[in-house]
C-alpha cells in the first residue's frame, strides 16, 4: 500500500514514538506490548495506554508489523521490508529467525487457482527449544 508508506513519513517524530522504534530495531525478535513498555520505560515515561496507542499508529502506518502469536500474544517488529517467519518455543517464548519461506512459491499457485492477488501471509513455527527440551519441557509443556 504505497499511499499508506507516504503517510508514515508525515508522522511527527516523537521521543515516544522514536523509542520504541529504537527497542524494536535492536530486538532480533517480534516482542509483546509488555515487553517494549518494560524496556520504553527505562528511556521515557509513558502510560501503558500510551504505548499501546502509540504501537497501534506504527502498525497502522505500516511502520512496524503487528502479528498474534500462537499464544495468543500480540508482537511487534520493525517493518523492514524483508519477509520472515520465526520459530517460537512453548514453554520459554525464546524465539528464533528462520531462513527462507517455503509458501512464496505456493503463493503464485494459489493466486492462479483461486483468481486471488494474495498480498500476504503469517506463519509461526512453535516447537521446544532445546534448554527446555533438557529440562523436560516436552512432558509439562507439551499440547
Ligand atoms: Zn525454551
Ligand atoms: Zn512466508
Amino acid at each position: 500500500m504505497p499511499d499508506e508508506t507516504l503517510k508514515s513519513q508525515k508522522l511527527k517524530t516523537t521521543k515516544r514514538r522514536e523509542a520504541i522504534l529504537e527497542i524494536l530495531r535492536a530486538s532480533t525478535k517480534p516482542m509483546t506490548t509488555e515487553e517494549i513498555y518494560m524496556q520504553v520505560l527505562q528511556e521515557v515515561h509513558m502510560s501503558i495506554s500510551t504505548a499501546y496507542r502509540t504501537l497501534a499508529t506504527l502498525s497502522d502506518k505500516q511502520i512496524l508489523i503487528k502479528e498474534l502469536g500462537q499464544d495468543g500474544k500480540t508482537y511487534f517488529r520493525i517493518n523492514d521490508h524483508r519477509h520472515r517467519h520465526f520459530l517460537r518455543c512453548v514453554c520459554c517464548g525464546e524465539t528464533i529467525l528462520l531462513d527462507g519461506c517455503p509458501i512464496e512459491k505456493l503463493e503464485k499457485d494459489w493466486a492462479e487457482k483461486t483468481g486471488y492477488q494474495i498480498t500476504g501471509h503469517s506463519l509461526e513455527v512453535s516447537g521446544i527449544c532445546p534448554k527446555c527440551a533438557a529440562k523436560g519441557g516436552k512432558k509439562s509443556h507439551a499440547k
